[in-house]
Formats: structure tokens, C-alpha cells, sequence
């Protein structure tokens, strides 16, 4: 007799897919036998780890048979004094993955739903469906989020919503008024989650984070992180800044040693490594201006970005395109998940990866030479 086990897992889990995450470097190049592959998939940090951290961690090694500090006493008082909040109002993660998941985990069943945008980050979805949730779509607007038509989609069963801004994979954002004149709007017993992951990065005029937001609306959570910015993306840290009651929710479902030892030490270094942050958005906005300028030669429309990826169009079979990249060692990523068939999201990377970047692309779309001269042939 064959057992259906996939008939025994919770409703909401049934029709769950798995997070699609960027092709690992190791893997293409197992794959294709080959050397020296680029990744821009992922929206990591090309500087790497910095040194702070790695001595900030290697500093834990001793220690490594103990159990870490399950409360991140020293993190959330540093992180803190720099938010200028309490720290009972902050929630650890790990990755900020984590505290979004605690967020649908702690307010939503199947009586609930949640609000998001259309090419909104897709573990919201994912988030929402296992706990057997409705998600609510909202059509984007010229590819960003419509916070009015979100406003609108809310009805007596909405929990929360959630809007990443700036956004993944669009790189599209709301300036803080439009924040605020939708938090006017929206009754507090609703949930109104900002995912700032890229806030590091967003120096756009009339961009700002929701923090300054959170005392008069007190129904919002501001979640972070370390992975970007602060390069810290296999490490796993995250935080959500909140009210104080919601951070006891969501501190009460947690795993109790949710992050790991070395991942606080890590995290608690490098907010003192002004120097890294520094090099981290000097780098990613000049890296910005060599792919949009690239683009712009190769003739390709783009989604302007406030984060560290831009999803540029590609004409043609874009798939075919993501393909034919990773042949010539050059991974990124396709959106078609996000409903965004002809886009590819670009990470931005170091000069010289952004360029090669640019050179296979330009060649396999028929541009002949290289475009480091400004040229296009
Ligand atoms: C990368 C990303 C995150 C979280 O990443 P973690 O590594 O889990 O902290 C959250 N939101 C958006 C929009 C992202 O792109």
C-alpha cells in the first residue's frame, strides 16, 4: 500500500514550494567542470566577509561547545543604543527570514490573511501559506508597491501586511510619506510589517525608514538585516524592531537559541566597522552606475533599484538567456517566480565581476566587442 505522508502535512503545507535560492558557484562549477564562475545571484556583499567579523568570530571558536547567549544580551543592547529604541521592542532572526516567519507564525491561521504586493519578496507567500493563511495580491504599479490599493485590499480577516521596501526583486521603493499616509489608514489591529533588508543601500530622495514612524503607529514592525550591507548573509542574522508586546510574541515562538554564537559575535563587530558599511554602499553605488551605463550601451530597459540588484529586461528568451550565462560561468537570477518572465535580477558586484557580467551579455546579444571602452559595436 502506498503512503500518502504528503496527504498527513498541514493544509497550508501541502501546497507549499520550496525557496528557490541562487545556483551555488561550487555547484556550476562541478557542474560545467570548470574554474572561476562569478555569482550575482543572490544580492550578497562582493566585498566578503570583513576582517572585523572574522576575528570577532574566530574569537568564539573557544567557546564553541557551549550553548550561545539565547537573549543576545550584548547585540540587542548595541543595536539598540544605535535605533535609539529599547531593546525589549527588538526580536533576533535567524536571518530576517526568521522574524518574518515568526511574524506570520505568531498572528496568522487559516481564519487569517496577509497582504502583499505583486513582485513582492516571495517569503511573504511562503510565510503566510504554511500557516494555512490567505495571501492577498495587490497588482503592482509600474513594477513597485501600490500602498493605496494595499490599503484598500484590507478586509475585516487581514492580520498583517508585509512590504519590502526597498523592494526584492524590483528594487523599487515608497518614499516615507506614502508610508505614512497608508499607516493613517490602516486600523491597529493590523500588522504592518516594513522590511528594510536593503535600507543600508536606499539613499533615494524622500526614502527613509518606517522607525521613525514607530511611536505614533505603534502596529509597526521594522525588520533588518545583516546579510546584505554587512555582509554577514551565511552567518543568519536578522532583527525586527517592534512594540514591546509584539516583540514578547515573537520572542515567545522563537527558537530559544535561534542564533548562533558566532553569528552574534559577528554581527556585534561589525556594527562598529564603519569603514566596511562605507566601502559596502561606495561599491554598490558605483558598481550601479558601470551596469546601468552598460545597459544603456546594450540598448536593454532596466527597473531603476535603491538596493544592490538591478532586474534588467531581456529581449528574447530570457531563460534561454539565464542559460547561456551560466554556460560562460556568469551566474544571476531569473524571476519568472515573481512574475517577471523577462526580467534577470543582477547583484552587484565588483568592478571586474560586473563587467565580465556585461561582456558575456553583450556578446551573447550579438554586441561583438567589449564594452569597456564605451563603445558599443
Ligand atoms: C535578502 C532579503 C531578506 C532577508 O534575508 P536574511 O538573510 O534572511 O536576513 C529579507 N527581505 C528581503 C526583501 C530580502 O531581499
Amino acid at each position: 500500500m502506498t503512503k500518502d505522508f504528503k496527504s498527513l502535512a498541514l493544509p497550508g503545507v501541502q501546497h507549499l514550494k520550496p525557496y528557490q535560492g541562487g545556483k551555488p558557484i561550487e555547484e556550476l562549477e562541478r557542474e560545467l567542470g570548470i574554474k572561476g564562475a562569478i555569482k550575482l545571484a543572490s544580492n550578497e556583499n562582493p566585498l566578503g566577509l570583513s576582517p572585523v567579523a572574522r576575528k570577532a568570530i574566530e574569537a568564539t571558536l573557544i567557546d564553541g561547545a557551549r550553548y550561545p547567549d539565547g537573549n543576545g544580551y550584548y547585540l540587542k543592547c548595541k543595536l539598540a543604543e544605535k535605533l535609539d529604541v529599547s531593546p525589549n521592542q527588538l526580536t533576533l532572526g535567524n536571518g530576517s527570514n526568521d522574524v518574518l516567519d515568526l511574524l506570520a507564525r505568531g498572528f496568522l491561521d487559516a481564519e487569517h490573511n496577509a497582504i502583499f504586493s505583486q513582485h513582492a519578496f516571495v517569503v511573504y507567500q511562503l510565510a503566510v501559506t504554511a500557516q494555512g493563511a490567505k495571501s492577498i495580491i495587490v497588482p503592482a504599479k509600474g513594477w513597485g508597491h501600490d500602498l493605496e490599493a494595499m490599503a484598500n485590499a484590507i478586509d475585516e480577516h487581514t492580520r498583517l501586511m508585509f512590504i519590502a521596501n526597498p523592494n526584492n526583486p524590483t528594487g523599487t521603493w515608497v518614499d516615507i510619506e506614502v508610508v505614512e499616509a497608508l499607516m493613517k489608514k490602516v486600523p491597529w489591529n493590523i500588522i504592518v510589517v516594513i522590511d528594510e533588508a536593503y535600507f543600508e543601500y536606499a539613499d533615494m530622495a524622500g526614502y527613509d525608514s518606517a522607525l521613525s514612524l514607530m511611536d505614533q503607529y505603534p502596529n509597526l514592525v521594522v525588520t533588518r538585516t545583516f546579510s546584505k550591507a554587512y555582509g554577514l548573509a551565511s552567518l543568519r542574522v536578522g532583527y525586527a524592531i517592534s512594540h514591546p508586546d509584539v516583540a514578547d510574541i515573537l520572542n515567545r515562538i522563537r527558537q530559544p537559541f535561534n542564533i548562533n554564537s558566532m553569528a552574534l559575535a559577528a554581527a556585534l563587530a561589525v556594527l562598529d566597522d564603519q569603514d566596511y558599511l562605507d566601502r559596502s554602499i561606495d561599491i554598490n553605488r558605483r558598481g550601479y552606475q558601470q551596469l546601468v551605463s552598460g545597459f544603456e550601451r546594450l540598448g536593454l530597459s532596466f527597473i531603476p533599484s535603491a538596493g544592490n540588484f538591478i532586474a534588467v529586461e531581456i529581449p528574447g528568451d530570457t531563460q534561454a538567456m539565464y542559460q547561456r550565462l551560466l554556460e560562460q560561468g556568469v551566474i544571476v537570477r531569473p524571476i519568472g517566480l515573481y512574475e517577471m518572465p523577462n526580467h534577470l535580477r543582477v547583484s552587484i558586484g565588483l568592478p571586474e565581476e560586473n563587467q565580465r557580467f556585461l561582456d558575456v551579455l553583450g556578446g551573447l546579444l550579438g554586441f561583438g566587442e567589449s564594452l569597456d571602452s564605451g563603445e558599443a559595436s
